[in-house]
């Protein structure tokens, strides 16, 4: 006898409906996205206790006739592909047509729905799969469909839901998702009754974002111009450097229209980002991708959550040019006009660590003038301590030109940094425990964390001597015998051009062994293995799929700054304020190489009312 067997309708669904809905806020997703599918203008979400005892998604879009309300319960019933082709391209949130029937298979399910013309609508009531009863229906337009105590037929299930509070939070996260990408689109969400999200419909993509994550978050927000390259387009808003979260919550990504998460897209981000983001931070964005719906699969993941770019690399690299670009940017006042000199130094945000990024001269213009440099700082000996030789030496010029350089030549030339606050604008007071400096500046009181300050002057001292021509190293007069992991060697023998531009230069010298015969000339470390030792961990922490020759630079960078400063140094006050200086020229003052904050204010506002001198609000 055999014993494979086809499953019965009932018990497939409740299979299918194990991928496709495996929470409360899976149904949403599924049931909001056919009405945008639908071309709703209203879309009303309840949830009763997270979602598990009710879910009703009312929308007044196309509605259904009595055929297709029938239809639509059947697996693989979809009005929206009918070829192959169609599957090739979708543009719309559906294609499987296996949402409904999987939700009604695992719940006590509801389906009300009218088209605009009809007289009369339809309703259905679905009972874990069976059908129970067929209806007239009066409704408004539109289609209303009600999912009751989901999995109360598959106890299985029900046992991963998470507390009602957990299972709500994930509910909102959808329809937070889907709100931000359709603002002309009107968002109600209650839970048991009280009204959470209220999202009138606008035309303006930043009020929407406004209306969910309030005026503060959204007022510092940066906008990505419209960019096509290689075909992606990319615009939306994000965080500027130093705004970043713990989590990837608000790290919104869509394609076309769609919230997906993708490693390309990510990585994209990441190094957008590069240096404007502390390590293990996410940044916070809303960025939105249009593409051919031919140049990627959407049909990959049950959630349709990831998709597969045929071009993942080209993603990425739109991603990572039109952030940095922003970033660059990020001086321009919200109108897009460049700041106007003026006499104080420009207001930074209250204490927050998300301050904007100064204007500096774009990277073409970088690698052709030669700023004029500061004194060097008591900080930065001549002889670094490892060396006992000192010797010049350049290493070979650039490779490879640096991401940022190769935006495009449209993007308008930032104006002299007249807008800059200049370092005469600041008082030093004194020095905070060694390290942080307080100094007095029109706005209140300002501090500088004097070690995260020489990182980020350090860092960009270093990339600036990377762009013309290398970094001067010093000749060790005995060379470093450098043992590894084969996996660390491999991490080496990839990066070792990065490394000899970066002055480390570094040979193979046996497996695993390498010899190290020059370090970078500034770098002050007692200990020049252990240094190394993080180089390599820095190098290892980026992915295989991210190491760009500008990625890889910037790890080694920012290592070798960590070692270029030491904490607990006392400055006297004309090298704070040179050092000051130093951090206001540069192209992301406000931030260290690590995405910490240099700088942090408290206005005196917040001062008058801290000493309640001023009604708090
Ligand atoms: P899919 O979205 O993949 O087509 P679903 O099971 O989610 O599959 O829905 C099946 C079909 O039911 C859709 O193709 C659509 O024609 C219809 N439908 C579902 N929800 C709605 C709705 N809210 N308004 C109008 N039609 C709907
Ligand atoms: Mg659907």
């Amino acid at each position: 006898m055999s014993k494979i067997r086809i499953l019965p309708d009932a018990l497939a669904s409740q299979v299918a409906a194990g991928e496709v809905v495996e929470r409360p806020a899976a149904v949403v997703r599924e049931l909001v996205e056919n009405s945008l599918d639908a071309g709703a203008r209203h879309v009303e979400v309840h949830a009763q206790r997270g979602g598990c005892a009710l879910l009703r998604i009312v929308d007044d879009g196309s509605g259904m006739g009595r055929e297709d309300a029938m239809l639509c319960l059947e697996r693989h019933a979809t009005s929206k592909i009918r070829t192959k082709e169609d599957l090739a391209a979708i543009t719309s949130f559906g294609f499987r047509g296996e949402a409904l029937p999987s939700i009604a298979s695992v719940s006590r399910f509801r389906l009300a729905t009218r088209e605009k013309d009809s007289l009369v609508g339809t309703e259905i009531e679905v009972n874990g799969g069976k059908l129970v009863a067929v209806r007239d229906h009066g409704g408004a337009p539109g289609t209303s469909i009600e999912a009751r105590s989901l999995f109360f037929n598959v106890p299985a299930r029900r046992k991963f839901l998470r507390a009602e509070n957990t299972e709500f939070a994930h509910v909102e996260q959808q329809v937070r998702l889907h709100a931000i990408a359709n603002p002309h689109v009107a968002f109600t969400l209650t839970h048991n009754g009280t009204l959470v999200l209220h999202l009138p419909a606008t035309q303006d993509m930043l009020e929407r974002i406004r209306g969910l994550v309030g005026d503060e978050l959204s007022s510092r927000l940066l906008k990505v111009e419209e960019m096509t390259i290689r075909g992606v387009t990319v615009s939306g808003y994000i965080g500027g450097p130093g705004m970043s979260r713990s989590n990837r919550q608000m790290q919104t990504t869509y394609l076309n229209g769609r919230p997906i998460e993708s490693a390309s897209i990510s990585y994209g981000l990441r190094e957008g980002y590069h240096t404007a983001l502390m390590k293990g931070q996410h940044p916070v964005t809303f960025l939105f991708i249009q593409m051919d719906p031919h140049a990627f699969d959407v049909n990959v993941h049950p959630a349709k959550k990831e998709v597969r770019f045929h071009d993942g690399n080209g993603v990425r690299d739109a991603i990572a040019r039109s952030v940095s670009r922003t970033l660059e940017n990020a001086d321009r006042l919200p109108g897009g006009h460049a700041v106007a000199a003026r006499p104080g130094p420009r207001p930074l945000p209250l204490s927050s660590p998300a301050l904007p990024v100064a204007p500096a001269a774009r990277q073409e213009e970088l690698q052709m003038q030669v700023r004029p440099s500061s004194a060097p700082l008591k900080t930065m000996p001549p002889a670094p301590a490892v060396t006992l030789e000192p010797a010049a030496r350049q290493a070979p010029p650039p490779a490879e030109v640096p991401v940022v350089a190769s935006a495009p030549a449209s993007a308008p030339a930032k104006p002299a940094a007249s807008d800059a606050p200049s370092a005469d604008d600041f008082r030093i007071m004194g020095v905070l425990q060694k390290l942080y400096v307080l100094m007095e500046s029109r706005e209140g009181l300002v501090m500088m964390d004097q070690h995260a300050a020489h990182e980020r002057v350090n860092f960009e001292k270093f990339r600036r001597a990377l762009e013309s021509g290398g970094v001067p190293c010093q000749r060790l007069l005995i060379s470093i015998t450098l043992q590894t992991t084969p996996r660390d060697a491999d991490l080496l023998k990839q990066n070792l051009e990065a490394l000899t531009r970066l002055g480390i230069e570094i040979e193979p010298f046996g497996p695993n062994v390498f010899k190290v015969e020059a370090l970078p000339a500034f770098l002050k470390t007692d200990d020049p293995a252990a240094w190394l030792d993080q180089v390599i961990e820095e190098l290892g922490s980026l992915s295989t799929k991210t190491s760009s020759l500008r990625l890889s630079e910037d790890a080694i960078a920012t290592t070798a700054c960590r070692a270029s400063v030491k904490s607990n140094d006392v400055l006297s006050v004309p090298e704070l304020h040179a050092l000051l200086k130093d951090l206001l020229a540069c192209e992301m003052p406000y931030c260290c190489p690590h995405g910490r904050p240099t700088l942090v204010q408290i206005s005196t506002a917040e001062l008058e009312r801290k000493f309640g001198r001023r009604a708090p609000g």
